[in-house]
């Protein structure tokens, strides 16, 4: 029986990433018993990028995915989920003060109605919600993220924004007046989860389907910087919308991926934040306050004297022979961050599992222990050359924490991964002392 049940789970799960529930297996009355689609959709997101990874190398002889881009990815879905440790999302928190205080009418949370108007409403705000992420650019430098890979893998799906949260949910408002909480609880997440798949180059085309669906096809498009492909395509389930809102655009040239001014960073924090301090100096350039609020408001391309938009003939050409950034580093310093990132990444997943048991306390410190992590784990991608002692600063701190029982729950599953720490940061320390051997320098910027 515990088998048959389990069976049904791993298969909801599975349809969840590909929007293949129905109604009935996903309608709640209470949002405390909508599942966690997202969390519990880690294995999914594992399992098919491994399938990707396979596939890749059978049909192109070579692998999709580099360590450097991968793991950067990976990490920036890692700290976009880190707010909601601490609280609920804030989509779905500013949803429900809005229903509770102000809602017009109460569709019945039980009928198939209800889910399907919840689902359209849903996946139109989210159109909105990513058209002024890309036109208003203080919302682009959150977003911003999710285009800074060169590369278009499922990895790349994952490499989510942590401030962008934080400004979305206004766009979902509106909603909030007819729509139960419990149902658009399960929407916000199933729009998000669809959007997995889709990145990918291994699909090429869907036929009939790509009329009404986003599919990796267009969606490869959202991701280039070539002329044609740059503020198109901004659909989460369906491509419908930007069809009616003239924002379409079919895949012709061969699309280069990324940012118009690609960042060549994998320093987690730098992916995040560099936008912000980049649109700060912009403003400074200007004298008048209109134009100072210009800088944030109107689009990332903008410049006195043009369109709200911009010119985007204005920004560099793409050519079509564009190599993306892969940093040479060496095979053991390559080994050591996939160990030490794969023991993070076991943190943070016991994070997730047990944050009910522990206090907040605990949980904000695991919390910036994992930040650590990651961002030291960039600096030795990046090269940078602090890279060394802020990776034995990190090792320390790791062994402190053990060593005061400050992470108890974990304690019995930290002691492997803490001598593998102490022992693999002292192979580090060696290897760095052998720095000119390996060659490992920073290249001038
Ligand atoms: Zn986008
Ligand atoms: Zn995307």
């Amino acid at each position: 029986m515990a088998g048959g049940m389990e069976l049904g789970t791993v298969s909801r799960g599975f349809r969840s990433m590909f929007f293949m529930l129905t109604p009935n297996e996903s309608s709640f009355q209470k949002v405390e018993a909508v599942p966690q689609y997202v969390e519990q959709a880690t294995p999914f997101f594992i399992g098919l990028m491994v399938l990707e990874l396979l596939v890749g190398v059978l049909k192109t002889g070579g692998s999709v995915v580099t360590i450097s881009d991968g793991l950067t990815s990976i990490s920036a879905g890692m700290v976009s989920r880190l707010p909601m440790l601490l609280m609920r999302g804030c989509e779905l928190s500013a949803y429900m003060y809005v229903w509770d205080h102000y809602h017009l009418v109460e569709l019945p949370w039980d009928s198939a109605w209800t889910w399907w108007l919840t689902f359209l409403g849903v996946d139109f705000c989210y159109y909105w919600v990513h058209r002024f992420a890309h036109e208003v650019a203080v919302l682009w430098a959150a977003h911003q993220v999710h285009h800074s890979s060169e590369y278009y893998n499922l990895t790349t799906a994952l490499r989510q924004s942590l401030t962008q949260q934080f400004t979305s949910w206004i766009f979902y408002m509106p909603l909030a007046l007819a729509l139960p909480p419990s149902i658009f609880a399960v929407h916000i997440q199933l729009n998000l989860l669809y959007q997995f798949w889709i990145h990918t180059e291994l699909i090429r085309d869907l036929g009939p389907l790509e009329l009404i669906f986003n599919t990796p096809k267009h969606h490869r498009v959202h991701h280039g910087r070539n002329l044609y492909c740059i503020d198109k395509n901004y659909g989460g389930i369906l491509i419908i919308w930007d069809r009616i809102f003239g924002t379409f655009a079919s895949e012709t040239d061969k699309v280069i991926y990324g940012l118009v001014f690609p960042i060549r960073r994998f320093e987690i924090l730098h992916v995040q934040f560099h936008y912000y301090l980049y649109l700060w100096k912009k403003s400074k350039i200007y004298k008048t306050i209109i134009h100072k609020l210009a800088t944030f408001f109107n689009g990332p391309s903008w410049k006195p004297g043009k369109s709200r938009l911009g010119d985007h003939d204005d920004n560099p050409k793409v050519t079509g022979k564009e190599v993306p950034h892969d940093p040479s580093w060496s095979m053991p310093l390559q080994v050591y961050v996939v160990i030490h990132f794969l023991l993070v990444l076991g943190t943070y997943h016991e994070l997730i599992e047990n944050k009910m048991m522990l206090s907040q306390l605990t949980v904000l410190g695991m919390t910036c222990y994992i930040l650590l992590t990651l961002t030291s784990l960039g600096f030795i991608i990046d090269q940078r050359p602090r890279a060394a002692s802020l990776e034995m600063l990190r090792c320390v701190i790791m062994v402190t924490m053990h060593r005061y029982s400050y992470i108890k729950p974990f304690l019995p599953l930290l002691a492997v991964p803490t001598e593998a720490f102490v022992s693999l940061s002292l192979l580090y320390w060696a290897l760095q002392s052998c720095s000119q051997l390996l060659s490992i320098k920073r290249k001038a910027a």
